[in-house]
């Protein structure tokens, strides 16, 4: 299976290519990249060396200029051949996000469907990139602002939307006239220079220069040469809270503009009028849906306490029926975590739990056996606990969902708003004022907040992002385009004397 998608994607020729945007040597460091499903190495990539990226910065800031000269609605015509792209190798690259990052089949496709839409939002936009214009206090002036590209476009991905984040970073930005340097997840290289590698065949055809679209690869040390380097204007940093406040604090120390997609810690609020049979696959999904490691997962159900006991019941049930293993199979519904390492914070929260005084419902542990041989697999957990406990204000990257009983809407709504991230909310109830104040400004405090529906599968069309520490960046859909431009207020004068603002005189002979 793995040589198939490698073969389908071209990736043989990995080590010596030009995938990069540019020519380049390939380096002694290394990163191997082993799939979490059957733990078999499947790559070996070249680490980006400083001379190279200094290389690439310089195409890109080349290929800026040649870019930003063409029509905003040309070149969302080339964005459009990327997703016409996508579409030809959706099974390829989605089946290749699966094996790589170890998601669902399913969830990998969907991953690539979400590509292949937010290329169809941007060539829309790129006919829509819309300046106000403003009536001047001045006799015969006009004012109007427009919209202009920013330049180098850095983006930072995290490993478990290994395709997707790119694009929709990507896509607008290529479309609002700057170019994208993209430094995947060292987790997920093959991912990066699968998508470089679709996109470069487009820009060769269109005899686009090189460097419009670059994919370097490396650690975290080469993510710290993009939030240090002023050549790049924007960095959009997708991650832990952790990275986004050394990535905050470098850009904004040299005054760079940054959007940070940070970790989450979501909830779903559960009302008495709520129906079961329908909370329940939002909730189950929400919570076990890429083994729980979305940034959008469930991880905190708060239940009202006349249902609290019925709710408990449903998802024990529900929780046996879960199949977990191989996500290319599409029987089962779950995969394994990213690496070994995420199985011991998965195992280190348990522990953390109990130890807090909470209550373990459902066990989860590492599975072992012949279909397991990777050693991510776990079994998700449920606990009972108290929202202030110190683990359950944490981040765990892993399916492990805490239960919070409540007696009164504004009680649960607090409880939902008390952590220090605010990504993303949702209340199930049948009642129209529940649903309302949760939507107040009295309820959710967090970027993305549902009624109904479960906390993840966001949709591109709206504005994604969240709160707190979850970094404050929105991308994606709505007005997110304008964090991709910068702003240029315009004054023009069609009149025969020169008037001052605010009515100042200033006579000189
Ligand atoms: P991570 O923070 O370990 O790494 C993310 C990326 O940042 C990687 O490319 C890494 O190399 C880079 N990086 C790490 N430290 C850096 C530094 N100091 N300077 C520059 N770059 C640095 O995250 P991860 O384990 O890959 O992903 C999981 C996390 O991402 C979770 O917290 C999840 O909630 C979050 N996430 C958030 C969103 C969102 O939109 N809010 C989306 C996906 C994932």
């Amino acid at each position: 299976m793995s040589i198939e998608i490698l073969n389908a994607l071209k990736l043989e020729k990995t080590n010596s290519g030009t995938w990069c945007g540019t020519t380049l040597f390939p380096s002694r460091e290394r990163i191997e990249s082993f799939s979490p499903v059957d733990g078999k190495k499947i790559a070996s990539v070249s680490c980006t060396k400083q001379t190279d990226y200094e290389k690439i910065i310089q195409t890109a800031q080349t290929a800026f200029i040649h870019w930003r000269a063409i029509p905003a609605p040309k070149r969302g015509e080339i964005v459009r051949q990327i997703g016409d792209e996508l579409r030809k190798n959706k099974a390829a690259l989605g089946q290749l996000v699966s094996y790589e990052m170890g998601k669902s089949l399913q969830e990998g496709l969907g991953e690539v469907q979400e590509m292949i839409d937010i290329c169809d939002f941007a060539v829309g936009l790129s006919r829509q990139l819309y300046g106000l214009t403003m009536h001047s206090e001045r006799p015969n002036h006009r004012m109007y602002e427009q919209w202009h590209p920013l330049g180098i476009v850095g983006v930072i991905s995290a490993f478990n939307f290994p395709v997707a984040v790119w694009a929709w970073n990507a896509a607008l930005a290529w479309v609002c006239g700057n170019v994208v340097i993209w430094k995947g997840s060292e987790k997920t290289p093959l991912c990066s220079i699968a998508c470089q590698k679709i996109v470069n065949k487009v820009f060769a055809k269109n005899k686009l220069p090189d460097g419009i679209s670059s994919v370097i690869t490396g650690d975290y040390k080469v993510g710290e040469w993009m939030s240090n380097d002023t050549r790049i204007p924007l960095i959009s940093a997708t991650g832990s809270t952790r990275m986004g406040k050394a990535v905050g604090v470098a850009v904004a120390s040299r005054f760079g503009k940054s959007i940070l997609e940070l970790g989450g810690n979501n909830a779903i609020i559960i009302s008495d009028t709520a129906q079961l049979q329908l909370v329940l696959p939002a909730i189950v999904f929400g919570a076990v849906g890429t083994a729980g490691q979305r940034c959008t997962t469930t991880r905190r159900l708060i239940i009202h306490e006349k249902i609290y006991d019925d709710v408990k019941a449903v998802l024990k049930k529900a929780y046996t029926q879960l199949r977990i293993g191989n996500p290319l199979d599409q029987n089962n519904h779950i995969g394994p975590l990213i690496d070994q390492k995420a199985v011991e914070a998965f195992l280190y929260a348990i522990r953390q739990v109990k130890k807090e005084g909470g209550k373990i419902l459902v066990p989860g542990s590492r599975l072992e056996g012949k279909n397991y041989q990777s050693g991510c697999y776990v079994s998700p957990c449920i606990a009972e606990v108290e929202n202030h406990y110190e683990i359950v204000q944490h981040e765990t990257f892993a399916p492990i969902l805490y239960l919070i009983k409540y007696s009164t809407l504004e009680e649960a709504v607090a409880l939902q708003n008390a952590v220090p991230q605010g990504l993303s909310s949702s209340i199930m109830t049948e009642s129209l004022r529940e649903a309302e104040y949760f939507l107040s400004n009295a309820g959710s405090d967090c970027g993305i907040a549902n009624v109904n529906i479960g906390t993840s599968g966001a949709e591109i069309g709206g504005a994604f992002g969240g709160e707190k520490e979850t970094g404050g960046g929105r991308e994606s859909g709505s007005d997110a385009w304008k964090a991709y431009m910068r702003r240029q207020t315009n004054t023009i004068s069609y009149s025969n004397s020169l008037t001052l603002a605010q009515g100042i005189q200033f006579d000189i002979e």
